[in-house]
């Protein structure tokens, strides 16, 4: 399980998140067996019905998060999803 630092007074959005109350285990699955596949499709799943995913998304961009699930992404998404962030200072096309 991953241990994360943040300040819940700055990230209060953290508290309406649709994973605040479930395992987090869920969104950091491990490696690319049909488990973590499915676990991170379900993940996802979650992340697109949540009233938070775009504060999700940028806090992720913005302290580098380089695993797990945020704001419905993978790792790799928020990548590419990451050099259009710096350039922009947007998530429009999110
Ligand atoms: S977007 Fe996903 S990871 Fe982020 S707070 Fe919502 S449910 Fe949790």
């Amino acid at each position: 399980m991953q241990v994360l630092n943040f300040d819940i007074e700055q990230e209060s959005w953290m508290l309406e998140g649709a994973c605040s109350n479930l395992d987090s285990d869920l969104f950091f699955p491990v490696g690319s067996s049909m488990k973590a596949m499915k676990k991170s499709l379900e993940a996802k799943a979650i992340c697109n019905e949540c009233p938070v995913k775009l504060d999700c998304l940028e806090y992720a961009l913005n302290t580098n998060q380089d695993s797990g699930i945020w704001g419905g992404t993978t790792e790799d998404e928020r990548k590419s999803i990451r050099r259009e962030y710096r350039k922009t200072g947007n998530l429009i096309n999110y």
